[in-house]
């Protein structure tokens, strides 16, 4: 395409690096730079753009694991780019925080940014990069610097001052706030014009000329929402600020041109600007993704739905996740079941086979709001865990207690086994124990098995005096053989029952309490609460096996000697 000789001095008065960059500023270089990749067809290429600013949240897992399973189902490339062209929002380690938080859950990426936790060093991959937004630049201005050349952009110098003023203006008349018709003063003039001020070191940024008319529409199919009609982009949004850095919206339609994305799935909150990236992608003359708007997270809060915030809900967090120790396949698990409507359904029927072999749908996906509720989430961790075998949770909770409880972590990784054996109590059989969900509430179950954090946190039951505690605690220990078997061991907490006015059954109790002090159940509490300093525990004969005959004697006579 020829130019005239204005937009051209233009271009080069606002380009003049690009001029000798390896593209001399000619978009065509990046094209046959970047081709479209050699897929089989229907493999989706997606990729999650996060903004380093240290904070990674339930949503970012989210979309991520939606962006990766779609890219994994379909044999595509799952891509991490980091949009860092906001400077003044980025942290230090955010991205290593980022890659890592993610790989923890099982969400890796096949291209782009790479973190190597072990050297702790921060690389590239693919053929498609730089994958840091930073690092774009000059990819970026050769493309708006084709939209001057085209006619579709141009430099506007309209101070903040000035800017402030239209937004007062157009709040006072209420008018839709904006750069736009009237208001887009810098639209219309002469590249000569332009240049003059260029040359006079007058500021300013590239804004687009908007093409649409305030009444156009836009028809587009979002992959989960179905057609939407829009109002057209009206707005001479910025493409380039005064910093010669690209906005959000500019570089992602240049970036998943480049990357040749094959669908954009991202939070609803991005749908507003649907209609700027749509005018955008025209005026440069690429594709469409496809996009995928997902729903945010809400919660109840007080009997009402409410969006899950930074600020009010910790366990917006992912570190929160972490921290509490759940299992990553608890929460992946836990999020197929709130993006797809049918992955527990599908859960139901095949009870054992891996998540990756579900698969997901964009059309069974939410449109409105997902509840995000941590009872079910640790009603979903149950299931998932009683399924992974003990000595491997016992490797977790280890895992866990050396990040987040330092001070257990001796203690739990002396014996792996024994740990093991800990957990496996009650899971065996039809009807396995289902109330382990996540590292720190199991550490929190079972602390009573190590002395340093053994503690009498329960009172023994009303129905047995004080007076009565001792004698029962030494009848026991007088009578316990720790090679009894289950049937021996209770028959004898039976008879130190009756023997001490309590009902060998609690539905004798029941028929005729004047006649007893209480029944068997409050004796075996007795010894419970001496064992493990509670009043209910898993199985108390397996405990014992656990504990040692040592560790029981002990324990009793500790108990007898404190009342
Ligand atoms: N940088 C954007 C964010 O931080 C990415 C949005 C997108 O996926 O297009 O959310």
């Amino acid at each position: 395409m020829t130019h005239d000789n204005a937009s051209v001095k233009l271009a080069d008065l606002l380009f003049p690096d690009t001029k000798n960059t390896p593209s001399g500023g000619d978009t065509a270089y990046y094209e046959t730079l970047y081709p479209p990749r050699n897929l089989p067809a229907g493999a989706a290429v997606t990729r999650l753009g996060p903004s380093p600013t240290g904070f990674i949240h339930l949503g970012n897992l989210y979309t991520a694991f939606m962006n990766k399973k779609l890219a994994d189902e379909t044999g595509g490339i799952f891509i991490l780019r980091i949009e860092d062209t906001d400077r003044k929002r980025e942290v230090t380690g955010a991205v290593e925080t980022l890659i890592s938080s993610l790989a923890y859950f099982g969400v890796t990426f096949d291209e782009g940014v790479t973190y190597d936790a072990d050297s702790d060093r921060i690389s590239e991959s693919g053929s498609y990069g730089p994958y840091y937004q930073s690092a774009r630049r000059d990819i970026y201005r050769s493309y708006v610097r084709k939209l001057i050349l085209e006619g579709k952009a141009y430099p506007c110098f309209l101070t903040e001052d000035e800017i402030n003023e239209i937004r007062t203006r157009q709040e006072r008349e209420k008018r839709t706030p904006g750069i736009y018709g009237e208001w887009a003063k810098y639209r219309n003039l002469s590249c000569e014009e332009y240049a003059k001020r260029i040359e006079a070191g007058q500021n300013y940024v590239v804004r687009f000329k908007a093409e649409a008319e305030s009444a156009d529409t836009i028809e587009i199919v979002d992959g989960i929402r179905g057609k939407l009609t829009m109002p057209a982009n009206v707005m001479d949004v910025v493409l380039l600020k005064s910093d010669g850095l690209p906005t959000y919206h500019f570089a992602h339609a240049v970036d998943d041109h480049l990357m040749r994305t094959t669908h954009v799935i991202r939070g609803e909150e991005w749908l507003s600007s649907l209609p700027i990236h749509v005018a955008l992608f025209r005026a440069l003359g690429f594709e469409l993704p496809i996009y995928c708007h997902s729903t945010v997270l809400m919660k109840m809060d007080d009997g009402k739905k409410r969006k899950l915030s930074k600020r009010k809900d910790p366990e917006l967090s992912l570190e929160y996740y972490r921290s509490d120790g759940y299992h990553p396949k608890a929460i992946l698990e836990y999020l197929l079941t709130v993006i797809n409507s049918n992955f527990e359904e599908w859960r139901a029927e095949n009870p054992d086979a891996p998540i990756d072999t579900f698969e997901m749908t964009t059309e069974k996906m939410s449109v409105s709001g997902i509840l995000f509720d941590l009872e079910k989430l640790r009603d979903v961790s149950k299931e998932v865990l009683v399924k992974i075998p003990a000595t491997e949770l016992a490797d977790f909770v280890i895992h866990w207690a050396a990040m987040y409880k330092n001070e257990a972590h001796g203690a739990l990784s002396a014996d792996r086994d024994r740990l093991a054996r800990i957990l496996d109590i009650g899971r065996d059989g039809d009807k396995p124990r289902k109330d382990l969900s996540h590292a720190r509430q199991i550490f929190d179950f079972i602390s009573y098995f190590y002395d340093e954090f053994f503690e009498i946190r329960e009172s023994y039951p009303a129905e047995v005096s004080d007076g009565d505690v001792p004698l029962l605690l030494q009848g026991y220990i007088d009578s316990y053989e720790p090679t009894d078997d289950r049937d021996v061991w209770f028959e004898k907490i039976r008879t130190l029952a009756t023997e001490n006015g309590y009902a060998a059954k609690p539905k004798d109790f029941k028929k005729e309490p004047d006649r007893y002090k209480g029944h068997v159940g409050h004796v075996s509490s007795v010894i419970r609460v001496a064992l493990v300093g509670r009043a209910s525990s898993p199985d108390l004969y397996e405990i014992q096996r656990i504990l040692g005959a040592e560790k029981v004697r002990s324990r009793i006579q500790a108990a007898i000697r404190s009342k």
